[in-house]
This record gives structure tokens, C-alpha cells and sequence, in this order.
């Protein structure tokens, strides 16, 4: 099987090849093939996306926010018609099963461009009224050129929630991809074409780190929205500050999930299932220290234990397979060194932990019970399917216990007491909270970290804030009064 794209670069609107790059051999995570190739951007291709970026980025400010809106909802309908193709590319891309990016990705990217297109001929600034008849208007501006740099865990998904809160507000963009799954924004570009956006406004270069910072360093380039890793996070943000330039940051987390003993088992059961199984673990908001008060801890388990039983592995394009391997060989060898060390630290292995033999990156969905706040699996991102459980007592206890962690991603709450579960989402010290669910995430909704998870928030109204600056116009009616 081979999807090899037209060429490995999307600039000024069209592919664009560059062979002297490194090579990236694009490997699909159930078969272990390679089933295409790309090039890593050179100097040539940086300079080429950029400077298309910085022309184009004026002729796109120069249209009506509604003009803007028209080409985004026109490339959110193209999407949604071709959901299977994108969804089939996805799976390959990352290896995510086709049951999961069938709901979760090209749609989730076309209801970024309608939102965002809906909003983009609503977006103005005020008028402040003065004494003696002075006033100041705003004009809410476009930052510029914006580059996006993704992770490799939802391809499609982040090329779109950055790409059209961008457009929208009038800036251009040249998105990196993750160098391991670089083919969808591929697609993101080629639609948002086909849409009407004009050559430059949207571009995609692929690379390694090297390539981002490239882009990140550039002195023409005003903003710069990262979804990776914290380490990854530093060294862009640090970058960043030395021009000055916007970011946002989209980080790694190690999110709490706390359950109380009112809880509704069944809902609780499925919200730990979606905080720690969908993708097989590879999502940033995973809850995967779900806390668990002592009363209904065995209920719990044995439920979990019950439920796993429902999963599905094997082909990912199969649409009854619910679950997927990982990305990559080299993240399956990370995630089971994860689990040696939660074995190796004391904590019970209730079920999985094994890698699984035959096609495929696969680790069985692992539950781990008795783990302390210190072990290894329940202070670091795993970025896995592995779910800890923590007993607890006591609510402050749970609520202290779940922010004693640098991340701040997500944070939810299972209970049926109404005042308590909103004691808990005020408490959490995390971007976004759930109750009674978790990990859902709908571009009507702000999404970000806290604390080392994060700056900034993506999606919702907030995030035009982060693609745009408002401009102050003092105007004068009067005559102007001087000292001397
Ligand atoms: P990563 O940090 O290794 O890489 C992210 C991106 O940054 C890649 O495109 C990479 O090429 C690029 N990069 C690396 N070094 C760079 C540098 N010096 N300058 C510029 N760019 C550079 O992350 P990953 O392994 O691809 O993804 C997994 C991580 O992403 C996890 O920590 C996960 O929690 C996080 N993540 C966060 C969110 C969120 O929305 N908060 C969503 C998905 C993933």
C-alpha cells in the first residue's frame, strides 16, 4: 500500500518538491511499512513558504471578515464530503482506528472552519466615548504571518483548530506537521485551496524540529502556536521571546480524574475508558490518574476489568477495530518502559501491560491499582494506554492530591452531589474541566492548559483573542491643548 502525496510541501498554493531534504519515510503503525516519503524543508523551502505567507497574509487581510468566513465554510463542507477519504487518511497517518477518525478528526477540523468562518464577519472593535466629545475606536488586527506546529496524535484536527482561527482573523500560516504523521495537513491545505483561500494564506512544510525553529526564529513571523510536548513547549516559547512573538502553547499533561463514591459507576467506568483508552491513550488530556474514593474502588475495578472485554484490536481501517496501536514502534518501546516501572515500583498490574504479538504497534489497554502520588506512572505523561488507580478518602484530600502535579491540562469530576462537583471544578488547577465526563472537546468550548500544560487557549470565541490585537485609535474633536 503506498499514499504518497503529490510532493512533500504545500506553498503559495501549490505542491511544492525539494528532494535535497532528509528523508521521511511515513511508516503506518499497523503494518510497520513504509507507505510514503517525504522531504524535510530546506533554507530554499522555509524561505519560500514564508515569503508567500508574508505576501499573501496583506491581499487576505484586504477581504471582509465575511469574504474571509465564505472560503472557510466552503472548505469545512468540503471536509464533511470527504470525511471517509480524510478519515482513512488519518488512520494510516497515525494509525488511529477508522471507527475513532470517522467521527473525531476531519470532522472535528470542519466544524473548526464553520465556527470560525461564522465568526470571522463578526469580528470588530468598540468605540469608547471621551470627555468633550474625544473618543477611541479599536480596530482588532491580524498578527500576521502564524506558524503552527503539530504533534502527531490528531494530524488533521490540529492543522484546523489552528489554521482557521488564524485565517479568520486575517493572518496567513505555515503549519508543521509532526515529522511522524505529516500527510493529512497536506489535505488541510489542498481544501482550503480548492475553497477559495488565495496562494500563501495557508502553506505546509514538512521537517523535523530543525525546520520549527527555522520557522520559529524568522524575524518575519508574528505568532507561533505549538501543540507538543513541555520540553518542546520550553525551547519554542524561550524562541519565541526573543522576537517578542504571540504564542500559544497546547502542552503535555498527567490529568486527574476524581471519582467519589455517589458517582453513577456505569458513566464513571466510561469517562475513565475515554480519558485513558481513546487513541490508545495518545491524547494530552487524558485523565490517568484516576482518583478513586475507597468505598467504591472495588466496584470500579471489577466493572473496568469487565468493560476492557468490548475492545477490538486489529486492523485499524476495519471499522469494527475500537482500538489501534501506537503511533510508532520507538512510542510502544516508551510506553512499556513506563509499565516495567509501574510493576517495578509496586503497583498492581489489574489487567493488560503486555505488548501484543503480530501486525502492529500494539500494548493492551493496562490497569494499574495502588499507585502512590510518587511512582513513576502517576508523575509522568505516558502518552499510552495505561489508567492508574489512586485511593482516596477524603474530598480536600482528592482535590490537593489531584493539583499536585506541574501540569494543568484537564481535570474532571464523577459525583451526584451538585455543590460538590462544583467545588471541585473551581479547585482544580487545570484549563479545562469536566463534570460528569471527560475529554470532550468541541470548538465551541475553550481548550488549554495551566501551569506547565499550557498558554493560551484554543478554540472558542477566546481563541480569536490569540490571533489577533486590538489597535487603539484616539480621535480628537477638539482643539489640542499644549503646555506651551
Ligand atoms: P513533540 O514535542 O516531540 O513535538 C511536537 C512538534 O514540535 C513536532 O512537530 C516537532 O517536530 C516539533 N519540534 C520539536 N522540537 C522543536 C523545536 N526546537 N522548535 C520547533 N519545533 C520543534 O511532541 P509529540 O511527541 O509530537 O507529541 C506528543 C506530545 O504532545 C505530548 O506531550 C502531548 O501531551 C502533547 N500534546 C498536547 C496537546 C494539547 O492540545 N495540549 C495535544 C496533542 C498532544
Amino acid at each position: 500500500m503506498q499514499i504518497q502525496p503529490k510532493a512533500s510541501h504545500f506553498i503559495d498554493g501549490q505542491y511544492v518538491e525539494d528532494t535535497d531534504g532528509a528523508v521521511i519515510d511515513v511508516i503506518y503503525p499497523f503494518t510497520g511499512d513504509a507507505i510514503a516519503r517525504v522531504h524535510a524543508a530546506t533554507p530554499a523551502i522555509v524561505e519560500r513558504a514564508v515569503s508567500a505567507a508574508t505576501r499573501a497574509q496583506k491581499e487576505w487581510a484586504s477581504w471582509t471578515g465575511t469574504e474571509r468566513g465564505r472560503v472557510l465554510r466552503r472548505a469545512a463542507d468540503i471536509m464533511r464530503e470527504r470525511n471517509h477519504d480524510l478519515s482513512v487518511l488519518e488512520t494510516y497517518d497515525t494509525g488511529k482506528p477508522y471507527q475513532e477518525t470517522s467521527v473525531a478528526d476531519a470532522t472535528s477540523g470542519a466544524d473548526s472552519f464553520e465556527y470560525f468562518g461564522g465568526l470571522a464577519g463578526a469580528l470588530t472593535g468598540e468605540h469608547i466615548p471621551l470627555a468633550g466629545g474625544d473618543f477611541v475606536y479599536t480596530r482588532r488586527e491580524p498578527l500576521g504571518v502564524c506558524v503552527g506546529i503539530g504533534a502527531w496524535n490528531y494530524p488533521t484536527q490540529i492543522a484546523s483548530w489552528k489554521g482557521a482561527p488564524a485565517l479568520a482573523c486575517g493572518n496567513a500560516m505555515i503549519f508543521k506537521p509532526s515529522e511522524t504523521t505529516p500527510l493529512c495537513a497536506l489535505k488541510v491545505a489542498e481544501i482550503l485551496h480548492e475553497a477559495g483561500a488565495p496562494p500563501g494564506t495557508y502553506n505546509v512544510v514538512q521537517g523535523m524540529g530543525a525546520v520549527g525553529a527555522a520557522l520559529v526564529n524568522d524575524p518575519r513571523v508574528a505568532k507561533v502556536s505549538l501543540t507538543g510536548s513541555v520540553p518542546t513547549g520550553q525551547k519554542v516559547y524561550s524562541a519565541a521571546a526573543s522576537g517578542l512573538r504571540h504564542v500559544t502553547m497546547e502542552l503535555g499533561g498527567k490529568s486527574p480524574i476524581v471519582i467519589f463514591d455517589d458517582a453513577d459507576l456505569e458513566n464513571a467506568v466510561s469517562g475513565a475508558i475515554l480519558g485513558n483508552f481513546y487513541s490508545s491513550g495518545q491524547v494530552c488530556s487524558n485523565g490517568t490518574r484516576v482518583f478513586v474514593q475507597k468505598g467504591i474502588k472495588d466496584a470500579f475495578l471489577a466493572r473496568m476489568t469487565e468493560r476492557l472485554k468490548g475492545v477490538v484490536m486489529g486492523d485499524p481501517q476495519d471499522p469494527t477495530t475500537n482500538f489501534g496501536p501506537m503511533v510508532s514502534d520507538q512510542q510502544r518501546e516508551i510506553v512499556l518502559g513506563f509499565i516495567e516501572k509501574g510493576v517495578a515500583e509496586g503497583a498492581h498490574l489489574v489487567t493488560g501491560g503486555k505488548a501484543v504479538d503480530g501486525s502492529g504497534f500494539f500494548i493492551e489497554p493496562t490497569v494499574f491499582a495502588n499507585v502512590t502520588d510518587t511512582m513513576t506512572i502517576a508523575t509522568d505523561e505516558i502518552f499510552g494506554p495505561v489508567l492508574s488507580v489512586l485511593d482516596f478518602d477524603t474530598e480536600a484530600e482528592a482535590l490537593a492530591r489531584a493539583n499536585d502535579t506541574p501540569f494543568g491540562l484537564a481535570a474532571s469530576v464523577f459525583t451526584k452531589d451538585l455543590a460538590r462537583a462544583h467545588r471541585m471544578a473551581a479547585g482544580f488547577e487545570a484549563g479545562t474541566c469536566y463534570i460528569n465526563t471527560h475529554n470532550l472537546a468541541p470548538v465551541e468550548a475553550p481548550f488549554g492548559g495551566s501551569k506547565m500544560s499550557g498558554v493560551g487557549r484554543e478554540n472558542s470565541k477566546l481563541a480569536i483573542d490569540h490571533y489577533s490585537e486590538m489597535k487603539g485609535v484616539y480621535v480628537a474633536m477638539n482643539d489640542v491643548e499644549a503646555p506651551f
